[in-house]
């Protein structure tokens, strides 16, 4: 099935760009009044709009005709999110705001354990519901890859219920759906045993259902001294590696050495990173492991933001986040977080939709999506404005129009 979509005032590519780098907003491809050719679920071509037109009607595509002005550019990608779980944690929110330390907001029964504790009560079918809900929000901000972490499970059963809910919601909604099985997001309080042991059991007894299953490819951690340490990680991503799994790790949150087992392992990336020095930025600059920023997780405990700026300017990769989770990061709005975080660490406009589009997409080892461009996948947002600078000003206000997956309308 052949389709054109245009005029489209101004249609950003995202092509011919580094994978690593600064960027200037002089480098972005523009082309006016352009269209994009489709066919089935991928682009067949992006040009201008009266060739693309003549063409289409050679070949008897279906013409959508748009009426005033519009900015096109590849849908956006989450490639890290909390998703997928029950309960919320405003309590939480609540006392950190109102000054309450850690372990304060701990005793009254907050943190992660808490978010555990409420998604173990609900069935698989109602963790999809909510996960399908979230992900049609996102959807509908024009966010149609979304990466989604199990890790509120934390027992071999807890963490497959979590992962099928994610593939089941998979199914349901129009987004793709990206799961991480992380697992190794904190031992949890019911286990006996060490730290050690609770990864051994997981890599054990999981790490097979995970493959037989088809259920992931992606194993994650949380490496920090409230979770887990380097060592114990470095041997559980030994395993991961052995079996052929992609990995990511939540890595220099609060403290440094997540992001250097990620480096060592080659990970697909390493999230959060606010914690980073300039040795870490230094040495992910060098790797090909992408860094992603999770501006959310800084808006909402008020901390540092990632030095993005400075992880550019050394050359490296970044992609910005949502970290959508209900503890530090429940707001959920991928533009918003992303214009924020573009005025506080001076991102120019090509380095923030580089890290919402391919650069988020590496980071996912997705290389099908990100850019408009022949043969990639027809997922695209049109704006209903005629200058692309308006959509980062205006601070994730401004809407998609239309959200296009996969050839089709949303
Ligand atoms: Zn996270």
């Amino acid at each position: 099935m052949l389709k054109l979509i245009g005029p489209i005032t101004q249609l950003l590519t995202l092509d011919k760009l580094p994978l690593k780098g600064s960027l200037k907003d002089e480098q972005l491809e523009i082309l006016e009044n352009a269209g994009i050719l489709m066919e089935d679920e991928k682009i067949l071509e992006v040009s201008n709009y009266p060739d693309l037109l003549a063409k289409a009607k050679a070949l008897h595509a279906e013409v959508i005709e748009l009426k005033g002005d519009f900015v096109a550019l590849p849908s956006w990608i989450d490639c890290h999110t909390h998703i997928c779980f029950g309960g919320t944690r405003a309590q939480d929110f609540a006392m950190r705001n109102a000054g309450k330390s850690y372990l304060e907001i701990a005793e009254a029964g907050g943190g992660i354990w808490d978010t555990v504790t409420q998604t173990r009560k609900l069935s698989q079918e109602e963790l999809a519901e909510r996960t399908i809900k979230n992900a049609n929000r996102h959807l509908g901000e024009g966010v149609t890859t979304i990466e989604v972490k199990s890790g509120y499970g934390l027992t071999v059963a807890e963490e497959l219920k979590m992962l099928r809910a994610i593939r089941e919601a998979n199914s349901e909604t129009k987004a793709d759906l990206i799961s991480t099985c992380l697992a190794a997001h904190m031992k949890p309080k019911d286990f006996e045993g060490s730290e050690e042991e609770y990864l051994h059991e997981i890599s054990e007894q999981l790490f097979p259902i995970l493959k037989s299953e088809n259920l992931t490819n992606r194993i994650d951690s949380f490496i920090e001294q409230s979770a887990f340490s380097p060592q114990e990680i470095e041997s559980y991503y030994q395993k991961a590696i052995d079996l052929g799994f992609d990995l990511t790790v939540h890595a220099d949150q609060f403290t440094t050495g997540g992001s250097e087992v990620a480096i060592k392992f080659s990970a697909k990336s390493a999230d959060h990173l606010e914690a980073s020095t300039a040795r870490e930025i230094a040495l992910l600059a060098k790797s090909d492991t992408v860094a992603v920023a999770l501006p959310g997780a800084s808006i909402g405990l008020g901390c540092d933001f990632t030095p993005a700026r400075k992880i550019l300017d050394q050359g490296g990769s970044l992609a910005i986040g949502s970290d959508w989770n209900p503890g530090s990061a429940p707001m959920g709005d991928l533009i918003t977080q992303a214009s924020i975080l573009a005025t506080f660490e001076k991102l120019s406009t090509a380095e923030v939709l580089s890290a919402l589009t391919f650069r988020a997409a590496a980071a996912l080892g997705l290389e099908d999506r990100g850019k408009l461009k022949a043969g990639l996948l027809a997922d695209f947002n049109l704006y209903p404005t005629a200058d692309f600078r308006e959509i980062l000003y205006q601070q994730g206000k401004l809407k998609p129009e239309q959200v296009w997956k996969k050839g089709n309308k949303i």
